[in-house]
């Protein structure tokens, strides 16, 4: 919900409901974090716009563990891929072909529902001076998965991260998701897999260099399907 000035002085002339501490607060500054105790709050009210009794034995410590679920979910907002990408190591012995990971399992939550996307990513790049710890391209699309998502953006964010970081001769990226928004709710379409990809420099201009690439990611050890 956004108040505007205009809005937060209206409620106050006319008199209207006070607002709550955490409602003043998000008036004043969208992006401040509320509470432990606020969030739990909030995890009240949405179990009783569920219909059920957020005081009932089985529910008294959901909205704690659902907050607890959330710090997991949405770490990726502590991490920063341009730290997880600083040491970079020289390419000492001159290997200069693709570098691919390919099936790097994420969880993700769409910021239209915060449902969950899951999927896999298959991640490459051609070096150029400086190869990277095999790690680290997990964890930046970790970084960028534990966050509120649209799976193109994602898909961008992490191969432009590498890019920058990189310098590489080029970069690959493609996601294969399911989205439970999708699936579960709304047109219901189980089993489908949205796939998203993200090409920069021989991986876009050379298309002998991204047939090597996607031949890799669709060898039947490692293809997507099943997700
Ligand atoms: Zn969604």
């Amino acid at each position: 919900m956004m108040l505007d000035n205009k809005l937060l002085d209206g409620h106050l002339a006319a008199g209207a409901m006070p607002l709550t501490q955490s409602a003043l607060k998000l008036a004043l500054d969208p992006r401040s974090k509320p509470s432990r105790e606020e969030a739990e709050e909030a995890v009240r009210t949405l179990l009783r716009w569920a219909g059920d009794d957020s005081a009932r034995e089985g529910l008294i410590d959901t909205p704690a563990r659902v907050v607890r679920a959330y710090e997991e979910f949405f770490s990726g907002y502590e991490m920063d891929p341009k730290d997880i990408l600083e040491r970079t190591f020289e390419e000492v012995s001159g290997y200069d072909e693709m570098v691919v990971l390919t099936g790097i399992r994420f969880e993700s939550h769409c910021e239209h529902h915060m449902l969950p996307i899951i999927g896999k990513a298959h991640v490459a790049y051609l070096p150029n001076f400086r190869v990277l710890g095999i790690s680290k391209l997990a964890r930046v699309v970790e970084a960028y998965a534990k966050r509120l998502q649209i799976q193109e953006k994602m898909t961008a964010q992490i191969a432009d991260a590498i890019d920058s970081a990189l310098k590489p001769q080029g970069v690959a990226v493609v996601l294969e998701a399911t989205h439970q928004c999708m699936t579960t709710r709304g047109v219901q379409k189980p089993g489908v897999a949205m796939v998203t990809s993200r090409f920069t420099g021989a991986f876009r201009e050379d298309s002998r260099t991204r047939r090597e690439f996607l031949s890799i990611v669709h060898a039947p050890s490692t293809s997507g399907h099943g997700i």
